[in-house]
């Protein structure tokens, strides 16, 4: 089969197969659809639940909960279950793909994805890890959208000695999907991605945890006053536990040293605002401020007040 067709788009593969139709697995299958890069798709998923909504919102061809009927023949399977679970998952339905397959994933975590899913998976099929770097605190078939990979960085992880025409192929399936891609080793991701996306949400968890504990203030009060930037960590600490759970038991190791450096730097600020070093706070402000500044600058943000939410300011407001 030809890579691209006339016009550089991808050509499609014959059939896509998602085992978990929640936030990611279904925003792939919609925006798979949109963009013509599977003739049919194919939804695995435990849930009877979610089975039927897929089936109602109409974004696969087939909805099965037999992982190996689901996944025989497919030139692509892409596993979207917490990170937790790809191994099992990946030793489930190794008797079942088809030679020549790829498989890959859009686990948070790489290296123990690849540790966990590479010994299960036969010689004759390609595992080509991936993350895209997008998603909502939200979770489950509903919460899907076509557009979530627009404009959005997926990272490629694939081990030594993948077939680098695989490689190219799941490149040209996210690059279908709106993202850009870059490729990188699993313990590079997990380190990139700790500091910027798993210690965040370990902040966010943590903060609301400690308000909610106040003793001296209220919940009420918490929700009523949550505008001043508490309102930015609730929405990150709304994030799935199982995902966020499975995220921190499997990036271990670059979760704790990024902490270590970030409980020594919190300690600096500390002293500084005891010794009303106003400088130094000063000074880190202002370089925090043009790392933002920069982020807006590439696109990976709104530079809009509150993050382009309706209904700023102070005061009850809905939810953006
Ligand atoms: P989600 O909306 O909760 O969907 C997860 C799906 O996996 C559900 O259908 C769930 O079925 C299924 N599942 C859970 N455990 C399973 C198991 N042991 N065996 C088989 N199926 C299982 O989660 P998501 O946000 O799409 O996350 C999926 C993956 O994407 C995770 O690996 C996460 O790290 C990654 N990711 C997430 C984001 C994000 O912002 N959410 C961004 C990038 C990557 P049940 O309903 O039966 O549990």
């Amino acid at each position: 089969m030809p890579e691209a067709d006339a016009a550089g788009r991808p050509a499609p593969f014959r059939r896509l197969a998602l085992v978990g139709l929640g936030l990611i697995g279904s925003s792939i299958a919609r925006g798979a659809r949109e963009a013509g890069l599977a003739r049919e798709i194919v939804a695995i998923d435990r849930d009877a639940g979610v089975r039927e909504r897929v089936r109602a919102l109409g974004i696969a061809d087939v909805a099965t909960a037999d992982l190996a009927a689901g996944v025989a023949g497919a030139d692509l399977v892409v596993l979207c279950v917490p990170v937790g679970a790809v191994g099992p998952v990946a030793a489930a339905m190794a008797g079942a793909l088809a030679p020549g397959a790829i498989v890959s994933d859009v686990g948070s975590v790489k290296g123990a994805v690849v540790a966990a899913a590479a010994p299960h998976l036969p010689g004759h099929v390609a595992f080509v890890p991936a993350h895209p770097v997008a998603g909502t605190e939200h979770s489950g078939p509903d919460a899907g959208f076509a557009s979530l990979f627009h404009g959005r960085w997926c990272i490629l992880t694939p081990p030594e000695g993948t077939a680098p025409a695989a490689v190219a192929r799941v490149r040209a399936f996210w690059e279908g999907l709106g993202s850009v891609v870059e490729t990188m080793t699993p313990a590079h991701h997990d380190l990139v991605l700790a500091i910027t996306s798993h210690v965040p949400h370990l902040i966010a968890y943590n903060i609301v945890g400690t308000a909610a504990d106040l003793e001296a203030v209220t919940q009420s009060e918490v929700i009523k006053f949550s505008a001043g930037g508490f309102r930015d960590f609730t929405r990150i600490a709304a994030s799935d536990p199982t995902m966020w759970r499975d995220v921190f038991l499997t990036n271990k190791d670059a979760v704790l040293e990024m902490l270590g450096r970030f409980n020594e730097d919190l300690a600096a600020l500390a002293r500084a605002i005891r010794w009303d070093d106003g400088e130094a706070l000063h000074a880190l402000f202002t370089r925090t401020r043009a790392i933002r500044r920069g982020i807006v600058a590439v696109g990976q943000e709104t530079a809009e007040p509150d993050f382009g939410r309706r209904g700023a300011g102070p005061g009850p407001k809905a939810p953006g």
